[in-house]
């Protein structure tokens, strides 16, 4: 063990996407470059005493001006109040600004991982700008279609975006039908008819359970269906959607006429694919990193597999990595921490010629918490199937997990709240 160095190390670390991902990997860090326990850990992290902080300087890159919460997107996408306080612009997160921590709006276009640099394409100039560092995180996750997401990269642009949305919404006098009965189409479905009870909101699916394509229980696949029917969007399964074309309505007002591969006929005004045709973000990567549908080839520490040059110091975290289980976001903030904690150990390993102690991610079973409307249905090997307000509850609160996201990454609180916090409970 050598001698306390006078200064902490400097690391430089880039993080490439600013959502669950990238922030929980971020704040980690700040709490372990502080020498103090991760936030999101369950046990107390023993410190180096020869490396008792470390100086990480963070960059985080996203091609949005502020944190998403995409997983509110069927109700933001519904709701104006809403949609205003699901997307904070990085400058307004409280527990990020800090003198250690840049954020740089663009899209990261390509990474060198022999050179350890990552280009950026600014988002307004479209200059590119080349940064070096230390250790590099992939947390971009999937690419997804309007309007399952909203594609505006500034919170100005999304808010008329939602906007014009909510606008078509309200005038659907026809109604409005929500094609794909995944996981997506049934939230938006139940949250649009929770809260604009006067529209007639169908949901058509090609299958004769929703959830089709997750390797999920009938019972909960089945509650899913009991569940939206209850919150009163009528459902069609075993639909297959043939064409959805636009007529001339009398009054000028927006219309389809739908038709389905079984021959069955309906109009609407609004027609919403919430088909999940996601694709990876990761295309900025060496094609050795990736495997043939971009996701990120990972090994249990979450750095790269080692066909990469310099693979220990690249980590991937949420989505975008290849991993079992359902995508969630309970899952990308974990893997954030993950990688924050690995990072860390990494480099005690070269400044202190510390044995690392990484950790690792297990395979994760598939699970899922599905909001529907006032209630909730989740499923997980330990509870099998629950339902009902109390699971909305301990799953999503009130606000479609804003709150439950916000707090669990502590984005609320400036470093010095989190200090007292710790030592108050030590
Ligand atoms: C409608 C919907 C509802 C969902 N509901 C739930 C749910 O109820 N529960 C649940 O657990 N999960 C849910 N999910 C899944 C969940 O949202 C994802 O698992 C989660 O968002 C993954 O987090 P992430 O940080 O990996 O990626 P993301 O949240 O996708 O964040 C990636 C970030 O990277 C940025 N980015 C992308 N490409 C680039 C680039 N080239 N350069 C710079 N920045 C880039 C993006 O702007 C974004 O900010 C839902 C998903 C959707 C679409």
């Amino acid at each position: 063990m050598g001698s306390i160095p006078e200064a902490a190390p400097v690391v430089r670390v880039f993080i490439a996407g600013g959502s669950y991902a990238g922030l929980s990997a971020a704040v980690n860090l700040l709490d372990l470059g502080d020498g103090l326990s991760p936030r999101m850990a369950h046990e107390q992290y023993t410190h180096h005493p020869s490396v008792p902080k470390v100086n990480f300087q963070i960059t985080i890159a996203d091609e949005r001006d502020g944190y998403y919460h995409l997983i509110g997107s069927p109700l933001a996408l519904a709701d104006t109040e809403y949609a205003k306080k699901a997307w904070v612009k990085f400058q307004d997160i409280p527990g990020l600004q800090l003198p250690n921590v840049r954020f740089v709006q663009g899209s990261v276009s390509n990474v060198d991982c022999d050179a350890k640099t990552a280009t950026v394409v600014d988002s307004t100039t479209k200059e590119s700008v080349t940064h070096q560092y230390d250790y590099f995180v992939t947390a971009t996750g999937l690419r997804r279609v309007w309007p399952v997401v909203p594609q505006s990269l500034t919170r100005k642009q999304y808010l008329l975006e939602v906007e014009t949305q909510i606008n078509a919404l309200d005038g659907a006098k026809d109604g409005v039908v929500i094609v794909g009965g995944g996981a997506v189409g049934i939230e938006m479905a139940a949250e649009l008819k929770h809260v604009k009870p006067h529209l007639k909101v169908t949901l058509v699916h090609s299958r004769d359970k929703l959830m089709s394509s997750e390797p999920l229980p009938d019972e909960c696949k089945d509650k899913a269906l009991d569940m939206v029917k209850e919150s009163g969007v009528d459902v069609l399964m075993s639909h297959r959607l043939a064409s959805s074309t636009k007529v001339d309505s009398s009054d000028g007002s927006s219309k389809y006429e739908v038709e389905f591969t079984n021959g069955h006929k309906m109009t609407a005004s609004v027609v919403i694919m919430a088909l999940s045709n996601s694709i990876s973000t990761a295309s900025y990567l060496p094609s050795s990193a990736t495997d043939p549908e971009g996701l990120v080839k990972i090994v249990p520490n979450m750095s790269f597999e080692p066909s990469t040059p310099n693979a220990a110091s690249h980590f991937c975290a949420g989505d975008v990595a290849k991993w079992s289980g359902i995508k969630r976001c309970g899952a990308a903030m974990h893997g954030g921490h993950y990688v924050a904690y690995n990072i860390h150990q990494s480099v005690l390993q070269h400044t202190a010629q510390h044995k690392p102690k990484f950790q690792e991610l297990q395979e994760i079973p598939p699970m899922i918490g599905l909001a529907v409307g006032k209630n909730a249905v989740a499923y997980g090997p330990d509870v099998g199937v629950v339902s009902g307000p109390e699971v909305m509850q301990a799953y999503f609160r009130d606000d479609l997990g804003w709150g439950i996201c916000w707090d669990y990454m502590q984005l609320g609180s400036r470093k010095e709240d989190v200090k007292t916090q710790e030592t108050s409970s030590s």
